[in-house]
């Protein structure tokens, strides 16, 4: 695991970015947690080791992040954004009581896109999948 930090901390090196403690765990933080935390989340975790952060800090590293592609901003639905450190693609089944994200990792599903293009002619970019339904957990508790 600490071998996809120091990956991810080196390709921010090399593109002349400077590595403080709160930056470095704010990134080592995503890697390791796979909830797909808001940034309040990880803000509230992480004011436990560094009181002296704010909650700007937390937004302008993710946005940083973001934009080096290290990180996938998610937004389903109106809740506030959710962050996934992304090094391999996948789709997501969320669930629609407790808003738990689980991965799924399936092999893409290229043919739709060419089926997309051959339907409309579009030249086509990406596509996005969600699968939305109720947890194990929720399914137990609203049995
Ligand atoms: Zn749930
Ligand atoms: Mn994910």
């Amino acid at each position: 695991m600490s071998y996809v930090v120091d990956q991810a901390i080196e390709r921010l090196k090399q593109a002349g970015v400077r590595i403080t403690p709160q930056r470095y765990a704010v990134l080592a933080f995503l890697i390791e947690e796979d909830s797909h935390p808001t940034a309040d989340e990880i803000y509230r975790e992480l004011a436990i080791k560094f009181p002296n952060m704010s909650v700007a800090t937390v937004y302008n590293n993710l946005r940083l992040f973001t934009k080096m592609k290290l990180v996938k901003e998610l937004k389903y639905g109106d809740s506030s954004s959710r962050f996934d450190f992304s090094s391999t693609e996948h789709y997501h089944a969320i669930c629609s009581i407790c808003g738990k994200i689980e991965d799924i990792y399936y092999p893409g599903l290229d043919d739709v896109e060419v089926v997309a293009h051959n339907l409309t002619g579009f030249d086509v970019d990406t596509h996005r999948l969600e699968i939305y339904g109720r947890c194990p957990s929720c399914q137990q508790s609203h049995a």
